[in-house]
């Protein structure tokens, strides 16, 4: 019973984070995932945001403050606004402006990638 609710929350952590592409705060996270869960604590969503980081079903971005999440795995880099601060995906990248390859010599295996991209997005353009 008390596993069921637990799994419960983690899918519905999981499903908030899967219908949306803001990458969210944990906070704006929790505050969002407890309007169908209104019983949910903080200390429950930080430990099912880490169990699903873990099982590699969600992503974490450190983008020097508070860590986003994102539940979009394909690999993917990240656009940030330095302007209103909010984290885009950038799919559209030059090929080769992205090469990673295993000839440094201190390099013997990449699972992944994390990039973060700084600029000024196009509605904060349109504001000024
Ligand atoms: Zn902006
Ligand atoms: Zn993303």
């Amino acid at each position: 019973m008390a596993i069921e609710r637990r799994s419960r929350q983690r899918d519905a952590i999981l499903n908030n984070l899967k219908m949306r592409c803001d990458h969210p705060t944990a906070m704006e996270l929790y505050l969002s995932v407890r309007e169908t869960v209104p019983n949910l604590s903080l200390g429950t969503l930080y430990r099912n945001l880490a169990q699903l980081e873990e099982s590699g079903m969600v992503l974490r971005i450190k983008d020097g403050t508070f860590d986003r999440f994102d539940g979009q795995t394909q690999p993917h880099a990240h656009f940030k606004c330095t302007h209103c601060g909010k984290v885009y995906d950038a799919y559209s990248l030059k090929n080769d402006s992205l090469k990673f390859c295993t000839e440094d010599e201190n390099i013997s295996q990449i699972y992944g990638f994390s990039l973060i991209l700084y600029g000024k997005c196009k509605s904060c353009d349109k504001a000024v």
